[in-house]
């Protein structure tokens, strides 16, 4: 009398390492197999050659073979939010400001939009967004972004030291705490906005090349010195191979808060000129105006509200908008 095991025996080996199950019962075999990797013909020789090992005894009436398709393609990774690194060559030049009030616009603009604030020697985005003193929750060892009023949730270094305290982390150190700020439950956060450190060392390096944005703003005062700096930075993306969306000139022409009229301290055009040089889009220039520094220090994002401050970042977000969409 035949068992499970004697008639799995009586088959080839490389058709009993496809048995998924087999079962004899009032004299009919039902067998179920794995067709990984079998196209239809190779199918039809299988259950042929099933039906012809284990039929025509005694003990066996009837053979039944079920192939299972393949398995299905493992589902998709959900796609995390798309990257925006905006960087600078240098401190001082408004990238915090940018960094802001881009990621403001872009929420106006109808985008789901977060924000990690990279620059950990001096992280800013808390005050900016109006939502210091507040820590993050974390779950499964993983952050949750901190709310703002602006629709836009926040990560920071900030959020998470004592008020005042300097951070002296260098190298792997802060790359590793920078990672958990990126690395957080976006949810269904379309746009990450990095604020990341001023300047073009290892941290930014490291940074660029762990979490891959898919684009980049430089941010530059109209200055030659601040220029050669976002030069600097542009070469950096360039060697992490993450395309530059556009240059930004911050702080072009002053603007009198008793007069409204226009001088320009640092010179304008510069960073325009530049673009033009090294073949890159110009996004927009950025007044040098009394209101905005107010606003930001008041966490209050210029961007949030009316008027021509609004205006000049709503100029910039259209084409980084644009470049998004392109990217499907
Ligand atoms: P960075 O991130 O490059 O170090 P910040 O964004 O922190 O620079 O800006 C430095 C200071 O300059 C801040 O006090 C900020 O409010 C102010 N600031 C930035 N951009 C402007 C601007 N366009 N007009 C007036 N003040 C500005």
């Amino acid at each position: 009398m035949a068992d499970s095991e004697g008639l799995k025996a009586r088959l080839a080996p490389d058709v009993a390492a496809r048995v998924q199950s087999l079962r004899l019962a009032d004299g009919v075999v039902t067998v179920v197999l794995d067709g990984a990797g079998l196209d239809d013909g190779a199918r039809v020789a299988l259950e042929g050659s099933v039906k012809a090992s284990l039929g025509g005894s005694a003990d066996v009436r009837e053979v039944r073979v079920g192939i299972v398709a393949d398995r299905p393609a493992e589902a998709p990774k959900p796609k995390g939010p798309l990257i925006l690194a905006v960087g600078s060559g240098k401190g001082g030049v408004g990238k915090s400001t940018l960094s802001a009030n881009l990621a403001v616009a872009l929420v106006r603009l109808g985008l789901k939009v977060g924000l990690v604030d990279a620059d950990i020697y001096g992280p800013s985005q808390p005050r900016l967004f109006a939502n210091e003193g507040i820590k993050p929750v974390a779950k499964d060892s993983k952050m949750f972004p901190v709310p703002s009023k602006y629709g836009v949730g926040v990560l920071s270094m900030g959020h998470l030291i004592e008020d005042g305290r300097a951070i002296a982390w260098r190298g792997p150190m802060a790359s590793g705490a920078l990672g958990q700020l990126v690395d957080a439950w976006w949810g269904d956060t379309q746009v990450l906005v990095i604020d990341l450190p001023p300047g073009t060392g290892d941290v930014q390096l490291t940074m660029i090349q762990k979490h891959k944005p898919a684009g980049a703003v430089i941010v530059s005062t109209p200055q030659d010195l601040a220029l050669m700096d976002a030069s600097r930075a542009m070469n950096l993306f360039e060697a992490a191979h993450v395309p530059v969306i556009g240059l930004v000139e911050n702080m072009a022409g002053y603007v009198c808060p008793h007069c409204g009229n226009v001088s320009d301290p640092f010179g304008m055009g510069g960073v325009e000129a530049a673009a033009k040089e090294l073949d890159l889009p110009f996004l927009g220039r950025v007044p040098l105006d009394l209101s905005i520094r107010v606003g930001s220090d008041a966490g209050e994002p210029p961007a949030a509200g009316e008027g021509p401050q609004a205006e000049a970042f709503m100029r910039i977000a259209r084409p980084v908008a644009a470049w998004i969409a392109a990217q499907g």
